[in-house]
């Protein structure tokens, strides 16, 4: 299982984890040669030896016919190589159904078969499955992330990412999800200006929360979360000398968080991670509903 935050580029990881298995010769380090008959053919995404294993439609589940391929699949003669791959990506997508069926699999993989699990998100996976599996968490110190990404980006960009606690590839994959979707990605000062607003200004909840329903609900939420933890580490911080996931917002955010208390601000919290959870389980709620809930709640606190 190959975990880590997203833009850390886990699935590139996993793909040359399986072309450095399935290659035949392939160089000092590892990697594919990028030039035998297996590399051709893993280019053109027709390796009889590799299953890739994506929910048919994205942000949606991977179903339990998907994983019962995959363990038809394990249990075939491979045709090039010594040794089959399978990645399945993102893991936590699988329903309850397609986890409970891959577990014997996973247990007692048939010998040639690696399986790769992909995940932004393990906890969110059974415990059965993450205890059957070894673990390669792919990190990088937020250095690393800002020299990687110096001179590729505008600094305001590289603060994005940073506050975003992803890795260097984050605005990447952000932008080539976006461009399929017709949604925007939200703005996360816009979103702290609507807060802003709600509480201090009668900005209306629920125009607020149907304004936001024309963005990506998934990103919405997650930036929310964000700028909700910032809240939570100013009011509960000792002294001055804090660490922000959103450095800029420093001084907006403590005149914000003087509206309500600390128990307040982990309801809200409370509240923002179970619509993650829910969206992330590809649950039927309606995201106007969920952020008018958000919205509805964030006002009346910050009323009393
Ligand atoms: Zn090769």
């Amino acid at each position: 299982m190959i975990t880590g935050a997203k833009g850390m580029g886990l699935l590139n990881f996993a793909d040359n984890l399986a072309a450095s298995i399935l290659c035949e010769q392939p160089d000092e380090s590892g990697y594919g040669c990028q030039k035998c008959s297996a590399c051709l053919l893993l280019k053109a995404d027709t390796h009889p030896d590799l299953l890739p294993v994506f929910p048919e439609e994205e942000g949606k589940e991977i179903k339990v016919d998907q994983i019962r391929k995959l363990v038809s699949f394990s249990q075939l003669q491979s045709h090039y190589s010594q040794r089959k791959v399978i990645i399945v990506s993102p893991a936590e997508s699988m329903n309850n159904n397609a986890a409970n069926s891959l577990l014997k699999t996973l247990e007692e993989p048939p010998g040639s078969t690696l399986i790769i699990l992909v995940s932004h998100q393990p906890s969110f996976l059974p415990i059965t499955i993450r205890s059957r599996c070894q673990k390669i968490k792919i990190s990088a110190s937020p250095r690393h992330v800002t020299e990687w990404l110096r001179g590729k980006i505008e600094p305001d960009q590289i603060q994005t990412v940073l506050a975003a606690g992803c890795g260097p590839l984050f605005l990447e994959s952000n932008e080539a999800q976006i461009d399929e979707k017709t949604e925007q990605s939200p703005d996360r000062l816009a979103l702290l200006k609507d807060l802003e607003n709600m509480a201090f200004a009668y900005q209306d909840p629920v125009d607020t929360a149907e304004r936001w329903s024309q963005n990506e609900i998934n990103d919405t939420v997650f930036w929310l979360i964000k700028i909700c933890q910032d809240m939570v580490r100013i009011k509960s911080a000792a002294n001055s000398e804090i660490k922000l996931m959103n450095p800029d917002m420093s001084q907006r955010l403590s005149k914000l968080v003087e509206k309500y208390n600390l128990k307040e601000i982990f309801r809200i919290y409370d509240k923002l991670f179970e619509y993650h959870q829910l969206i992330s389980r590809n649950s039927n709620l309606k995201a106007a509903t969920m952020l008018e809930d958000f919205t509805i709640e964030w006002v009346t606190l910050s009323k009393k």
